[in-house]
Formats: C-alpha cells, sequence, structure tokens
C-alpha cells in the first residue's frame, strides 16, 4: 500500500460544547479525487478548514507527508482552497487574480510567471481572458479561474469546498466532467466537499461518507452505491426501498428472509460491521430502479398487486403492495408485461441492486416511511 499523502488520525473539534469530528480517521493518497459526501451541517466544510489551517482542532494530529501540520498557520501548509463563492479579487484582472500567490510568495520572476499562466489558463480553457475583470465573467468561468488561481500555486492538495453550488444544473453537471478531468491531468490530489450525492459519484476516486461527524463509510462510488455498510448509507445513498425483514436462515453470504408472504434469498453486505445478518431481523435495501416487474413467476421475487402506475418521461414509476407493505419500483420500459393497477405481479432485482444490513438501533423510529415488518 502507497504512503497515505495526508493523515487525519484521531482528530477531534468542537465548538463550544458542541462535539462536530468525532475521532476522525482517515488516509488520502497522492493523486487521488477524495469527495467529503454528507448532509448538511455533518461536518465536510469543519473537516475540510481543519485540513486548511483555518480551524484548530482539539485532538488528534494532521500529518502531510509523515509530518505534523496541526500547528502550522494556513500559508505554511501546502494546501489551496477554493471556496465555493470563488473569492476572487474584484479590483484585479484575470492575469493579475491568477498570479497573485506567486507573485507573494516570490516564487517566479514575471516571464516564468507569465508562461506558467498561459499554461494554467490554456489547462481550464480560459485563454484570451487575461484582461477581463471578474465581474465580466460567467460563474463557470469564475469558478474556473478560482481552481487556475489555486494550481498555479502547485499545493500539494486542492481543498474545493462545493465550488460548483452557485452553478446552475446544466453548468454544474459540465463542470464536473471539465474539474474530473482536470483533476486526472494535473494529477493534483483533490479533497471535494459536496452534498449531493450523484456530484460525489460522478467524479470521485473514493468517497468519504460522513454523518454527524463521524465517518460512516470510505469507498469507491461502486462500493458506497452498491455495497453500504450501513442504514445511513444505504438510505443517503441512491433511492432504496428499505424493510424490515425476518430472517429465516444464513448459507454463506446469503440469508434467507421473509418479507409479508414472501421468503427470498439477500446478500449480507461485506461491508457491515457485525458481518453477519443473522439476528432475528435485518434491513433489506433494494434500489427502486434495479427492481422490475414481471406477470409470470419468478424464483426469489416478491409477489404483490400493483397500487399505482405513473409515467414520466422516459421511467415507469409503480407502487406494488405486498400485503400490507408498499415498494416502489422504477422502470425504464416495461418488460414482460403492460401491467396496470390491481395486477397480481412479481418483482425481480438485479444482483447488485439488493442488500441485507444487520437491523439496528432506532429503525423504527426512523423518519422516511420505514413501515414495520
Ligand atoms: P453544509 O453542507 O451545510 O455546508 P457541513 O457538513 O459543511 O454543512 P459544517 O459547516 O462543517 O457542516 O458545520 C458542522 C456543524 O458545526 C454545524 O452544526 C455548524 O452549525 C457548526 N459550526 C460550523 N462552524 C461553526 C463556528 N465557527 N462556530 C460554531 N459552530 C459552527
Amino acid at each position: 500500500m502507497d504512503k497515505p499523502l495526508l493523515s487525519l488520525t484521531n482528530v477531534n473539534k468542537f465548538f463550544d460544547d458542541s462535539h462536530i469530528l468525532k475521532d476522525i480517521s482517515l488516509d488520502i493518497y497522492d493523486g487521488e479525487f477524495l469527495t467529503l459526501l454528507g448532509p448538511s451541517g455533518c461536518g465536510k466544510t469543519t473537516m475540510l478548514r481543519c485540513i486548511a489551517g483555518l480551524e484548530s482542532i482539539n485532538s488528534g494530529d494532521i500529518l502531510l507527508n509523515g509530518s505534523s501540520i496541526k500547528d502550522l498557520s494556513p500559508n505554511k501548509r501546502n494546501v489551496n482552497t477554493v471556496f465555493q463563492n470563488y473569492a476572487l479579487f474584484p479590483h484585479l484582472n484575470i492575469y493579475d487574480n491568477v498570479a497573485y500567490g506567486p507573485r507573494i510568495k516570490k516564487s517566479m520572476n514575471e516571464a516564468e510567471l507569465k508562461e506558467r499562466i498561459n499554461e494554467i489558463l490554456e489547462l481550464v480553457q480560459m485563454t484570451g481572458y487575461e484582461k477581463r475583470m471578474t465581474h465580466q465573467l460567467s460563474g463557470g468561468q469564475r469558478q474556473r479561474i478560482a481552481i487556475a488561481r489555486s494550481l498555479i500555486n502547485e499545493p500539494d492538495i486542492l481543498l474545493l469546498d462545493e465550488p460548483l453550488g452557485a452553478l446552475d444544473l446544466k453548468l454544474r453537471k459540465y463542470m464536473q466532467t471539465e474539474l474530473a478531468s482536470l483533476q486526472k491531468q494535473t494529477k493534483t490530489t483533490f479533497v471535494y466537499v459536496t452534498h449531493d450525492q450523484e456530484e460525489a459519484l460522478n467524479m470521485s476516486d473514493r468517497i468519504v461518507v460522513l454523518n454527524k461527524g463521524v465517518i460512516q463509510q470510505v469507498g469507491s462510488p461502486r462500493e458506497v452505491y452498491n455495497n453500504p455498510s450501513n442504514l445511513f448509507v444505504a438510505d443517503f445513498i441512491g433511492d432504496r426501498n428499505i424493510k424490515k425483514v425476518k430472517v429465516m436462515d444464513k448459507k454463506g453470504d446469503y440469508v434467507k428472509v421473509m418479507l409479508k408472504d414472501n421468503i427470498i434469498d439477500i446478500k449480507c453486505s461485506t461491508n457491515a460491521d457485525s458481518k453477519n445478518c443473522s439476528g432475528d431481523y435485518a434491513i433489506l435495501a433494494i434500489h427502486t430502479d434495479k427492481m422490475s416487474i414481471s406477470c409470470s413467476e419468478k424464483p426469489n421475487s416478491l409477489k404483490g398487486r400493483i397500487v399505482s402506475v405513473h409515467y414520466s418521461g422516459s421511467q415507469i414509476r409503480s407502487q406494488v403492495d405486498l400485503g400490507g407493505e408498499k415498494v416502489t419500483v422504477i422502470e425504464y420500459q416495461s418488460n414482460d408485461c403492460d401491467y396496470k393497477k390491481g395486477d397480481i405481479v412479481h418483482i425481480t432485482w438485479e444482483e447488485t441492486g439488493a442488500i441485507l444490513l444487520p437491523m439496528e438501533e432506532g429503525f423504527e423510529e426512523r423518519s422516511g416511511g420505514y413501515e414495520e415488518f
């Protein structure tokens, strides 16, 4: 295993009596695109600010290339931050905005600087905009200049705090692809903060899922999407039916469970804390868009009655009643039958779409419409 570029070890952060980061340990590797993902207020920005040195930590350590940086001021850490509001200097033109860091550090002469700025502006596709003022740029262009201004300092790590948050949806999607390819081109380590799961899944090499200041799971997009480690991750990432089921039997990785009158085999998440789902009850999580509805009986399926069918664009969204327990199924084309309200159907799912998680305390009290078995 490579040595980490940045390590957080048992980091704790309090604001007054509020425990914001709880014993965070995380290794970040050179050249990776790592995303901190979690709901509003879970501590993502605070973690980024602690890495940048804009906040101190109460205990633990932060190591960059093996040396502690926790007591260094922000300008002594070779990390740069790109904020959501870009923080460009309005009184400077684009050229001077990008030149600002190297000029302060006196790290290059003006001829070298000019050459470097030309390269960086080309990289972010902003050649020709040198003389413009910041108010003469669009949101996406300002965002690119903010990144150029950070990249020219050749930071070990670029910290990005919801940098696409202010852009409209279309531009945001475009910039996601741009940012991901820029990161691969420059091989700079990106630590990216977002609460948008789609953004995280699209761009990252690895995702850190945070909730209430605690790391819930670290893994590739595929891993956190298909193999969540707990109920929080299963619920936060993707759109799933989440049901309490009775455990009947366990064979290898598969568990026989009962949901109403249906007995089905489901794989237990290999990332779950307690690696077995052998309690009396477990939690079944199935992606709504990895299920399909059939009119004929299928092995390992859920039998139910169609409650509603809604067509919206390319999507068919159906609700199926399994005998007092409703599930939602999203299909992009109906398969082998033209089902309608009242029909008896059989629901199957892609293998990667269904996962079983160990039962968690407080499951019944959770909001979000989880119904009792
Ligand atoms: P968002 O996605 O909304 O930006 P976040 O996950 O980035 O949220 P943080 O900004 O890290 O969350 O905030 C975590 C918690 O710390 C919140 O409850 C917030 O109110 C609190 N907090 C943040 N900064 C301070 C501060 N300077 N003083 C006191 N409390 C703070």
